[in-house]
């Protein structure tokens, strides 16, 4: 493609902006990729690399290799951070400006302390691998002081987790940590019996998994307490602190707590000086694009529309995936002439979450499935999304080897202070 053509610049290279780059093949335009991180992320199964079942590597692919066979695609590591919509020209923190024909932003959300950020230090939240992999530390660490500590009240602190948030994330959180301390770390441990931690989810609603439907709320809250989690439901946490929580005004001593329990959008609404809501998602027009700025489409979790039937489209893969498709054909149809804007429709596939590696909630609408078949269509499902065969085969391997022998070969303490009594 030459140096003349069309340059869309898609900035993030999540579900949302490889969709787009995936729809524009062939097009006769020129791409630019630019994310903050040299990878593409898989984020559903993120919880699996902070509770030790996976490796990063297993997860994430570098977007430029992803790409490697489209010549008309260049990838930028960079992060933006301003949009000026009259120039036509993104800003990267490093002073770095790149002009754009179009521009996607797709740069989705991080975790949110409703108002609380000083928590964060004590209750990290799950988006990136680097957050996956110091939560891992967390964890095993805390196991780690647990083994050596000779008080009782700290050690009963140390083998207490706290996860805040009964969401999909949460409750696979929680259900994982269970099954870790439970089932796969008794027999590695000498002076302490993993089987005494305490896993406690605890949710400010009436129920655990809010969007789905409430006897699969029942159902995952029941295979929860059997996996040994303890959850606390109608009770909103009021302090985080290197101690512990205080929720419902009680305290409770856990030196492991984190965070599921609300996301806050990138600031792409920001950028463009254009309305958002609470959660600092852009609110976008019907054909995604930015209020006043057709050639700004926004797209994914940073982003929010009501085009299910009605309802705001969730921040899921799939919607971010069903936007990014979107916004490639539109600027595929404006390029053959057609510029009628047409508005996005969401389709739901369903909402999955998984309790453990053996049960899990699937609801597709027109059937409810869960229990072990819900498990191993979930598991099938995740892995046909994977990319690449290598990836696929070895996620595959690394659950079955699980399953049978409950070796987690990912239980690798690594990042800052090894010693146990470092936090
Ligand atoms: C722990 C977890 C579990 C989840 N589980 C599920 C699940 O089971 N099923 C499901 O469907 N969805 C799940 N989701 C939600 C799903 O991952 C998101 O909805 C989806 O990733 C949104 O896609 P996106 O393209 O909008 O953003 P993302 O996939 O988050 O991509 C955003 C990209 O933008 C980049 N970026 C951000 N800011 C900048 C900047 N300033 N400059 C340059 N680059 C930038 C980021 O590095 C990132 O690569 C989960 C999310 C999390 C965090």
């Amino acid at each position: 493609m030459t140096g003349t053509a069309h340059h869309v610049v898609i900035v993030g290279a999540g579900f949302g902006g490889l969709a787009v780059a995936q729809g524009l093949a062939s097009a006769p335009v020129r791409i630019t990729i630019i994310d903050q991180r040299n990878h593409h992320l898989f984020q559903p199964l993120l919880y699996q690399v902070a509770t030790a079942s996976l490796a990063t590597s297993e997860i994430a692919w570098p977007i430029r290799h992803l790409v490697r066979k489209r010549k008309e695609i260049c990838t930028l590591l960079g992060t933006v951070s301003s949009v000026d919509p009259e120039k036509r020209k993104v800003a990267l923190d490093d002073g770095a400006e790149i002009a754009y024909d179009t521009l996607v932003l797709a740069t989705g959300a991080r975790h949110a302390y409703f108002g609380h950020d000083e928590w964060e230090p004590y209750a990290p939240g799950l988006k990136t691998l680097e957050d996956a992999t110091s939560i891992r530390r967390r964890i095993l660490l805390s196991f780690e002081r647990a083994e050596r500590e000779t008080d009782a009240a700290r050690r009963a602190a140390l083998l207490t987790f706290v996860i805040i948030g009964g969401g999909p994330t949460g409750v696979e959180l929680a259900g994982d940590i269970a099954e870790l301390a439970h089932h796969n770390l008794p027999p590695d441990f000498r002076h302490i019996d993993t089987r005494k931690a305490r896993v406690v989810l605890i949710e400010a609603g009436a129920r655990i998994l809010p969007s789905f439907t409430p006897d699969l709320s029942a159902y995952a809250h029941a295979a929860l307490e059997h996996l040994g989690v303890d959850i606390q439901l109608g009770s909103a946490v009021s302090e985080c602190s290197a101690d512990g929580v205080i929720f419902g005004g009680q305290p409770l001593a856990a030196k492991v707590i984190l965070w599921a329990a609300g996301v806050r959008a990138s600031p792409a609404a920001a950028w463009l000086g254009v309305p958002a809501d609470n959660a600092g998602r852009l609110k976008v027009e019907p054909d995604l694009t930015a209020p006043g700025r057709p050639e700004i489409f926004v797209i994914g979790d940073t982003a929010t529309i009501d085009a299910w039937k009605g309802k705001p489209v969730p921040g899921i893969a799939p919607a971010a995936k069903q936007q990014g498709a979107h916004a490639a054909n539109t600027i595929k149809r404006r390029l053959g002439g057609d510029t009628a804007a047409r508005p996005f429709r969401y389709q739901h596939a369903g909402n999955l979450a998984t309790i453990g590696k053996r049960s899990a909630v699937i609801d597709f609408g027109w059937i409810k499935v869960r229990g072990r078949l819900a498990w191993w269509l979930w598991g099938l499902a995740h892995i046909y999304f994977l990319i690449g065969m290598r990836n696929r085969l070895a996620v595959a391997l690394s659950w079955f080897w699980i399953y049978v022998t409950g070796n987690r070969s990912a239980r690798l303490i690594t990042q800052g202070d090894q010693r146990p009594t470092a936090r």
